[in-house]
């Protein structure tokens, strides 16, 4: 692959030149694909969307089978197969195989920042590499690091917690929710998700966040029905034992029933929100889940 050739060989001038020549065309094919790339974790791209030139056109006269190689068979046959093998997959085996023969320059480099783009962590950049350490060399997985740490340096653990959240929540995520914030402990977000027939939303609350204690008021009908979309929550009627809601969960709460709902203190959560009709609803906001109540769960 032409993301092994390395700069090493400096001190010989014929192939320093070649071996830049080929860096030059590596960070053109590979910033070229980047392009195609914003959305790695839902990625849809058809074989045949990954295209590239960049080769025929730096090489195309001087060596023309290794243009048509990387142009056409490695990118547009290997690399686009993201069907078969997902690019953040790609990513991961390319970084490895760096590493692994000791290629710590700038291909590397660039290729932790696409493997970033495509979705990997820096948790699992850093589980990645350690796991590399004990398999390929304790020095490789060193010079590795340091590169990482540049590459992820304004990531965060939360922020990845978020971003792995995400990627499994089939529904948006939505806009804070700042309407009801005030009756909220932490962030949360709401998404609509159908405005006719059936009408209902998608809540997400970040780990610790949960409602107030409430009441949904109703003479007749009414309530609330919730369904665990993502993520681990709770659902606490006064005077019962809080019930864990998971992926899948239902949980029905009747009308003029003091409860509040929100996620473990240690997980992003989802729940779909429907709001059933009666006659005179309205919602009472009452104290908020004090730490005490919460944190005893
Ligand atoms: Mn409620």
């Amino acid at each position: 692959m032409f993301v092994s050739l390395r700069m090493k060989t400096s001190t010989h001038q014929p192939l320093s030149i070649m071996a830049k020549l080929f860096a030059i065309i590596s960070f053109l094919l590979i910033s070229n694909m980047a392009y195609s790339q914003n959305n790695p974790t839902k990625l849809t791209t058809a074989p045949s969307e990954i295209k590239q030139t960049a080769g025929h056109d730096a090489l195309g006269d001087f060596a023309p089978k290794f243009a048509e190689l990387n142009d056409d068979v490695l990118f547009g046959q290997v690399w686009s197969r993201t069907d078969k093998l997902s690019l953040r997959d790609r990513s991961i085996v390319t970084v490895t195989a760096l590493v692994s023969s000791g290629i710590i320059d700038s291909s590397l480099t660039y290729h932790l920042t696409e493997a970033k783009k495509n979705g990997v962590t820096r948790t699992e950049i850093a589980e990645i590499l350690t796991q590399v350490a004990l398999y390929a060399g304790w020095p490789k997985a060193w010079g590795a690091f340091r590169q990482a740490l540049e590459v992820w340096k304004d990531s965060s653990e939360a922020a990845d917690a978020r971003q792995k959240f995400e990627q499994e929540l089939i529904f948006p995520i939505g806009r804070p929710n700042d309407a009801y914030a005030k009756y909220f402990i932490g962030q949360s977000y709401l998404a609509p998700i159908s405005t006719a027939q059936v009408k209902f939303v998608n809540v997400t609350f970040e780990p610790g966040c949960r409602n107030n204690w409430h009441i949904h008021r109703a003479t007749s009908g009414g309530g609330q029905m919730l369904v665990g979309v993502a993520g681990r929550g709770w659902y606490c009627e006064e005077g019962k034992p809080a019930v864990e809601i998971l992926p899948g969960t239902v949980i029905h709460i009747p009308a003029n029933v003091k409860h509040w709902h929100g996620a473990a203190k240690d997980s992003w959560f989802s729940h779909l929100a429907f709001e059933l009709d009666g006659e005179n609803t309205s919602n009472e906001w009452l104290s908020p889940v004090t730490d005490e109540e919460y944190l005893a769960l």
